[in-house]
């Protein structure tokens, strides 16, 4: 007997109706894009795989950032240190690298009372990766990083979303000014958060480059309870240029997340950043116990299941991205031979 055509997937419906005006669609956008999107698309021309950065936390906690202190006024206290982390994973391969701003919003920034500082912090973030790109030949791309607002979404939340766009874009201002060629929201769990960043970044920049990525660290779903498979079909929609998934579990568990994206979108442009595995608590520090040669692994295994881009998040080092890089090299569209 022939098995019946599978009925579409109910976790997997179509996003809320939305302004397209808002949203602009490739075609538009890439009309629109200009010198980054150019860049943006030269550095995609391979189809990949596409090396991303590690963790820019874990690296400033090593060199001394305490515990509650906010990472981004780094930007201007510690140039130099940021622009080492930077340069240590260019160094590695990496040829899309993020702004030390993921917490830079003025909600996060406000519990400092920094909220005032927004441009200047943003500013000087993309400036100072801008610069170590260029000492490094200026082949990788500068993203501009842009994290949760730190607040939770109305009704559940306070935050309404016309004032979450608000913040979002005026970190995307300051990011775009200083330069950076694309920008990337990530660790985003709630899909009206994200949808007001991606229309914060639109509202100043329609056309540039723009990665959007969530963190499934709750049986398969992010914390607020969206799958796989909504995030691609909503994020996709909203004109996201690469979608996926960052932060959570470990690579074991992301490598399923991109499986599923895949499965549910055959086009979409991937992306894994994994941290090195689940957090221990050790002497009231994060210890991450993922090893370098687990992690590679794990990046081959994205890299079969479906994503172009590839990096790491909290626990990796540029010793992690370097042997990351080793293992993906090589690694075609049809890359099964390269896991053995
Ligand atoms: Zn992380």
């Amino acid at each position: 007997m022939l098995r019946p055509r599978r009925a579409p997937r109910t976790d997997a419906p179509q996003p809320d109706p939305f302004d397209p005006a808002a949203f602009p669609g490739l075609e538009e956008r890439r009309r629109i894009g200009g010198a980054a999107r150019a860049r943006w698309e030269a550095v995609l021309a391979g189809g990949g795989p596409v090396l991303a950065d590690g963790a820019m936390g874990t690296m400033l906690f090593a060199a001394g950032l305490q515990f509650g202190d906010p990472p981004e006024v780094w930007n201007l206290s510690h140039p130099e240190v940021v622009r080492r982390i930077h340069r240590g994973y260019l160094d590695a391969g990496s040829r899309i690298v993020m702004t030390n701003t993921f917490g830079g919003n003025r909600m996060r920034l406000g519990l400092h009372r920094l909220e005032g500082r927004v441009a200047e912090i943003n500013r000087t973030a993309a400036v100072l990766l801008r610069g170590e790109v260029d000492a490094h030949g200026g082949g990788a791309l500068v993203a501009g990083d842009i994290g949760p607002s730190g607040a939770i979404m109305a009704p559940t939340g306070t935050l309404d979303y016309a004032e979450a766009v608000d913040v979002f874009a005026e970190q995307a201002a300051a990011l775009i000014g200083g330069g950076v060629d694309l920008v990337w929201i990530e660790t985003m769990s709630d899909l009206t958060e994200i949808k007001a960043a991606i229309e914060g970044v639109r509202r100043v920049a329609a056309g540039i480059p723009l990665v959007a990525t969530m963190t499934f660290d709750t049986r398969g779903h992010t914390m607020m309870g969206v799958s796989p498979e909504q995030a691609v079909t909503a994020l996709t929609s909203w004109g996201a240029d690469a979608v996926g998934g960052n932060c959570g579990n470990g690579p074991d568990e992301l490598v399923g997340v991109v499986t599923r994206m895949r499965a549910a979108d055959s086009g979409a442009l991937l992306v894994a950043k994994s941290n090195a595995g689940m957090p221990e608590l050790v002497d009231m520090r994060a210890v991450y116990r993922s090893d370098v040669a687990e992690m590679a692994a794990q990046a081959v295994a994205m890299r079969v299941a479906g994503a172009t881009i590839i990096g790491g998040c909290c626990g990796t080092t540029p010793a992690h991205l370097s042997e990351m890089a080793a293992r993906l090299v090589g690694d075609g569209p049809d890359s099964a031979d390269a896991v053995g």
